[in-house]
């Protein structure tokens, strides 16, 4: 044991101060099917040989989140002692679900979760659980939020989030039963934030539509500007009303624990519940994510089930069993990287070094700001910084677009640092995070002073951007228009019926549903021509202004539908408007004359299979 953990140490430690390696390296599936695809071995490899091939075959393949220049989408820069943490929770196999077997890792959690409690301004009293990231925290949360004011689930309860919201708050909708007319997206201010005047509205119209408004994200740090809403106002609106305030700081929240970031999250201790993600700003090695909720009754309340099999673990009155908080029974404890880490560091070195990476932010906007090389896109806030580069004599959106995106794939094929883009309010923009403890100053100038002169490379965007719903609206609109389906609409009535479509591409040869699958979108054909079958038969060809999809997005109850009865597959590129999961029986409810049509097809189409 001795020799393979020292051996493996030695590789480690190689591996991770060897500098000369770029924050990025890709490559293709091919590539890696043709390293690593492989039968089980059925005997015993030698470990060395094991160990050579992960650093030689695997690891390369990985990004280097921690790379004193990796600015790109939200880097995690762990620490040697909390991977040892995680080394010890992983080698003693720790079970940190519930106090009979784990009363040292459960009053550890305990102790960090006080930590983050306190850091925050919650009281000792709110409850908390540690947990895979903020995904986790996002789902756990609103679950939370509906069986402590609601039940169980149904189709009068609303949620609200701004339009610059994590997606993974859309997912965990999705995942907890919310349909599209059950969430609300709002468009946020000119700095990118929610208004309490625009969610005040929307629950107002809500609660007069006799319809039960339940939850509201708030960001304290979104991902895309590092915006932060209002929280104290948003939090008032809620309370008023009786909503539940979710504020999602999953990467923002541990500024806290520096001047400038606290100044900048006021109202933070005001939500309901919190998401924090320990493995972002606070340096702990993936996966560490955190809820807290202020009531500390409100986890164990929705979570907790006791069945015969675990009544031995019960816990007594001032024990917690932490698989009653959340999801997961069988669970790691990740307290112990963040306590050995804070213990090994010091409590202020985390805070010198979320204070850096803010005076970081703010050195590379005052460059973006003086410089007219650059235009700021968004304010600067929380360790994002958004921007592009201007080109002389260009102001073509979509050039702007193919030469800032030149730009950050030029610089990612430099070696030298990582940046990566987002869109605000459809408009390309370069986007710089700075989070890790080991950027420095002089990396940030190297990485402007490259995206200030290089030469944009070759890129091709000609794959469709996935835009935000509200952003694409407007030219499905265009499209829809033509459409037979939907002929006997007013340019309204399309409008909604088209709110809760996306656009697709699919490329010519793939398979757009297939037999047996339960998929549950509903699609329209803007362009392109497609082929029904059943095993080898030619069912029905499509081309632009036909509709597949039908039988299975239709609602045979309570949510169950038909399995998909045929394959459709693209016999050149596609261009689709897709009706999500659930959206197709709204819009037959809400259109009836398109819900005529789209029954006729189904019932002469489920008559031939
Ligand atoms: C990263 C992030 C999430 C998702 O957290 P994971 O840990 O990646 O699951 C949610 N919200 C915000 C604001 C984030 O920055």
């Amino acid at each position: 044991m001795r020799e393979l953990g020292y051996r493996t140490v030695d590789a480690l430690v190689e591996w991770l101060t060897d500098d000369s390696q770029p924050p990025l390296r890709r490559a293709s599936a091919a590539e890696m099917r043709a390293r690593l695809a492989t039968p089980a071995p059925a005997k015993p490899h030698d470990f060395d040989g094991v160990l050579a091939r992960l650093f030689a075959d695997v690891l390369p393949y990985a990004s280097r989140t921690g790379h004193p220049r990796f600015f790109a989408f939200v880097p995690g820069s762990a620490t040697w002692p909390g991977a040892l943490g995680d080394l010890v929770a992983s080698a003693c196999n720790v079970y940190a679900g519930s106090w009979m077997e784990s009363a040292g890792p459960s009053q550890l959690e305990l102790e960090v979760l006080g930590w983050f409690k306190d850091w925050i301004g919650y009281p000792a009293d709110a409850s908390g659980v540690l947990v895979t990231g903020a995904s986790a925290a996002n789902v756990t949360a609103l679950a939370c939020a509906r069986e402590t004011l609601a039940g169980a689930m149904n189709d009068d309860l609303v949620l609200y989030v701004g339009d610059q919201a994590h997606s993974s708050l859309a997912r965990a909708a999705r995942l907890l039963g919310f349909r599209s007319n059950q969430v609300r997206v709002l468009p946020v201010d000119k700095r990118f934030r929610l208004s309490p005047r625009t969610l005040a509205e929307a629950i107002d119209t809500d609660f007069a539509a006799r319809r039960r408004p339940l939850f509201a994200a708030v960001s304290a740090g979104a991902t895309n500007t590092g915006s932060v809403d209002p929280l104290r106002e948003l939090a008032g609106v809620c309370r008023e009303r009786g909503v539940w305030c979710h504020v999602d700081a999953a990467y923002g929240g541990f500024a806290v624990l520096s001047e400038r970031g606290r100044a900048q999250l006021d109202g933070l201790e005001l939500g309901d519940s919190i998401a924090l993600d320990p493995h972002k700003w606070l340096y702990q090695p993936y996966e560490c994510g955190c809820l807290l909720a202020r009531d500390g009754a409100a986890l164990r309340h929705a979570f907790e089930i006791v069945p015969d099999y675990l009544r031995d673990a019960q816990a007594n009155e001032d024990e917690v069993n932490f698989a009653d908080l959340g999801l997961q029974l069988t669970r790691t404890s990740r307290a112990l990287k963040v306590w050995v880490s804070l213990h090994a560091f010091g409590l202020d070195a985390f805070r010198t070094a979320i204070e850096r990476s803010l005076e970081l932010a703010e050195h590379a906007a005052g460059r973006l700001e003086s410089s007219s090389a650059f235009e700021l896109c968004a304010p600067p806030s929380l360790g994002v910084v958004c921007f592009r580069r201007r080109f002389d004599g260009v102001d073509d959106e979509d050039e702007l677009e193919l030469r800032n995106a030149g730009l950050v794939a030029a610089l990612e094929d430099s070696g030298l640092g990582l940046v990566s883009s987002t869109r605000l309010r459809g408009r390309y923009a370069i986007r710089l995070c700075i989070l890790n403890h080991t950027s420095t100053r002089e990396d940030v100038d190297r990485v402007l002073d490259f995206l200030a002169t290089a030469e944009p490379a070759h890129v091709d965007l000609s794959v469709a951007y996935e835009r935000h719903p509200t952003v694409s609206a407007t030219s499905q609109d265009d499209r829809s228009t033509g459409l037979p389906l939907f002929r006997s609409l007013s340019t309204d009535e399309l409008a909604r019926a088209t709110a809760s479509a996306n656009e697709r591409r699919v490329r010519a040869g793939e398979s757009v549903v297939a037999r047996w699958e339960s998929s549950r979108d509903f699609y329209v054909l803007l362009d392109g021509r497609a082929e029904v079958r059943i095993d080898d038969d030619l069912i029905r060809e499509l081309g632009p202004g036909d509709f597949f999809g039908e039988l299975a997005a239709l609602e045979w109850g309570a949510g169950f539908s038909y399995p998909r009865l045929a394959n459709v597959v693209a016999r050149t590129d596609l261009q689709l408007l897709v009706f999500p999961n659930g959206t197709l029986n709204d819009l037959i409810r809400d259109f009836p004359s398109v819900g005529r049509e789209i029954r006729a097809a189904a019932s002469e189409r489920i008559a031939r299979h």
